[in-house]
């Protein structure tokens, strides 16, 4: 048996892994199965069969009966390229009272604490039981964690509570809105631009499409929220356009345009209906692009689609980590995250993990030691509660 970790050892080793998410994390999978067996606990790893170097893994410890409470985080990380970081992003520093690192507070922090549970679970012997469940692809659109709920089911008898650890600074956090995105690409017909009343631009037509996403904007921002959207910052559905390319010169009609279309989707408003409103938006761009040339044409494919965390009524997620918070405000964020999608299969789902999402994803990321110690303190918490 290898040497019990600290979850602070635990994190270091996990940061060390630069498992960005277009990258590996096939070595990081290694190491957790190894250091759980090492301690008796038995996991299972899930392999993407499109990207082979991609896998999930998850383990189950307590009694092989439903009803565990699930400890959930992804392993993936957002890339460190073009930013400026005072440290080496792949090993945890500490300094000022923060763990700085890659992952530290996003969220290989909140999964070095589960992994800690795990095997203190273990070994100290619960009465209800505990999962982890480590997903990947959570930072390119969630598309991880779908098909590990799924391999889960059948090997591990079903759990009650998820808890989702991304940083919510130890709130519960029981709602989200939901995202779809559609990666759009017109494809225009080249002309000199002295000409263009004969050829299409893309870039030109594409824009339509994107003055369509402001206005929808305007029309969401002026309506009166209900009362659950009313909770989320901003209490309206959001259309944003965060990357587009084409054209080839200044003075030829662009032949290609490509954009990411998203939308933030509120409670009590449907993705579907979203969807359909842009497609009708693009149909109608595209019958003008054809109109000039028959050949001019949109494609749109979606790129992502993470359903949103419905609050629940007495939600038994909710209760359990209130009981060991003592947190008894109501958060909502806007993000997206894994717990939707383990409410969609039949969970009971909350976010809390510790840090603060303003530090996700940045330069010089960090977790505060304080926040740390606080996501430790909750595990020792549960494990205790989960021993009875
Ligand atoms: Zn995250």
């Amino acid at each position: 048996m290898t040497k019990k970790l600290t979850p602070l050892e635990i994190m270091e080793r996990l940061v060390s892994f630069p498992t960005v998410s277009r990258d590996t994390n096939l070595p990081l999978v290694d190491w957790v199965q190894d250091y759980l067996s090492s301690h008796g606990i038995e996991s299972h790893r899930w392999v993407d069969p499109d990207q082979p170097h991609k896998a999930a893994v998850f383990a189950h410890v307590g009694p092989m009966e439903e009803g565990a409470v699930v400890l959930s985080g992804h392993t993936d990380v957002v890339p460190v390229d073009g930013q400026p970081w005072d440290t080496d992003p792949f090993t945890v520093v500490e300094k000022d009272g923060k763990y700085f690192g890659r992952g530290t507070c996003d969220m290989k922090g909140y999964d070095a604490l589960a992994i800690w549970a795990l095997v203190e679970a273990h070994e100290q012997g619960v009465k209800r039981p505990l999962q982890l469940a480590l997903s990947f692809d959570e930072e390119i659109g969630c598309t991880g964690a779908p098909p590990m709920i799924e391999a889960m089911q059948p090997v591990l008898p079903k759990g009650s509570a998820v808890i989702v650890g991304e940083p919510s600074m130890m709130k519960a956090v029981t709602g989200h809105k939901g995202g779809t995105g559609y990666a759009t690409h017109l494809v225009g017909f080249e002309v000199h631009s002295s000409l263009m009343h004969t050829g299409v631009s893309a870039i030109m037509q594409g824009a339509k499409l994107i003055d369509w996403a402001n206005q929808q904007n305007a029309e969401n921002m002026a309506k009166q929220p209900g009362e659950v959207q009313a909770m989320f910052t901003p209490p309206w559905t959001t259309c944003h356009v965060g990357m587009i390319e084409g054209g080839t010169a200044h003075n030829i009609t662009a032949k290609d345009c490509r954009f990411m279309m998203d939308f933030r989707v509120v409670p009590g408003e449907n993705a579907a209906d979203w969807e359909a409103a842009y497609l009708a938006k693009v149909r109608t761009v595209e019958a003008e692009m054809q109109a000039i040339h028959p050949e001019a044409r949109i494609d749109v494919s979606k790129h992502f689609d993470v359903p949103g965390l419905v609050p629940e009524q007495d939600g038994v997620a909710e209760a359990l980590v209130r009981s060991l918070t003592g947190d008894n405000g109501s958060h909502v964020v806007s993000y997206g995250t894994e717990a939707g999608q383990f409410q969609k299969a039949g969970y009971s789902a909350v976010i809390c993990g510790p840090g603060d999402i303003a530090q996700a994803h940045q330069p010089n990321e960090y977790i505060t030691v304080a926040q740390f110690n606080a996501g430790h303190a909750f595990m020792r918490g549960l494990v205790e509660k989960l021993r009875g």
